[in-house]
């Protein structure tokens, strides 16, 4: 069993290395930001309430985003996985950790790719040309950035703390930033 996190300010590629890394280590791929836009795009309860939170670049309330993830993580296919986009808050960390607890298992290591901040505005604003994602616009792009520095940032100590911690450098290619990937993870 393989247990990941990736993290990373928004426009990182967390998305784009997490599908690959999902499937080398035969692992399930959980992208939080993917969960919520289906159910926007389904219109459901939760999709309802995220939307507002998520067209405006603002996270989605802890007790919502918790209460998905744990009921994701009970999933069959969920042994080994790539969470992706979470824990961003501290709250969501310690909810993170009681799931995994209850479930007797842990983390394995907690990626993070880290990019130049201009280049994170330049790659969200080239992929809001084709996204069509309504939080892809310049204002909401660099709200991001300052919601990611504010709630998001200070979770890195916390796993570095724990000896998880693996920095990797999200700058270059696809291929190049996977290979630094696999390298780190000793894949
Ligand atoms: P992403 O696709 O990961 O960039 O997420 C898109 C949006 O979904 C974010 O800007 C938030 O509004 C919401 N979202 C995704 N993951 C979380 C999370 N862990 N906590 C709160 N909101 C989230």
């Amino acid at each position: 069993m393989t247990r990941l996190l990736i993290m990373g300010p928004p426009g990182a590629g967390k998305g784009t290395q997490a599908v690959g890394l999902a499937s080398l280590i035969g692992g399930a791929h959980i992208s939080t930001g993917d969960i919520f836009r289906a159910n926007v795009a389904e219109g459901t309860p939760l999709g309802v309430k995220a939307k507002e939170y998520m067209d405006a670049g603002q996270y989605v309330p802890d007790e919502v985003t918790n209460a998905m993830v744990r009921d994701r993580l009970a999933d069959d296919d969920a042994q080994s996985f790539v969470l992706d986009g979470y824990p961003r808050t501290l709250d969501q960390v310690a909810t993170l950790d009681g799931i995994l607890a209850e479930l007797g298992a842990s983390l394995d290591a907690v990626l993070v790719l880290t990019v130049d901040h201009e280049e994170l505005i330049a790659r969200l604003l080239k992929r809001a040309e084709t996204s069509g994602r309504s939080d892809d616009t310049e204002e909401v792009i660099r709200g991001r950035q300052e919601v990611y520095i504010a709630e998001t940032a200070p979770l890195l100590p916390v796993y570095r703390e724990r000896g998880l911690l693996r920095e990797v450098d999200g700058m270059g290619s696809i291929e190049e930033v996977t290979a630094r990937i696999n390298e780190a993870l000793g894949l």
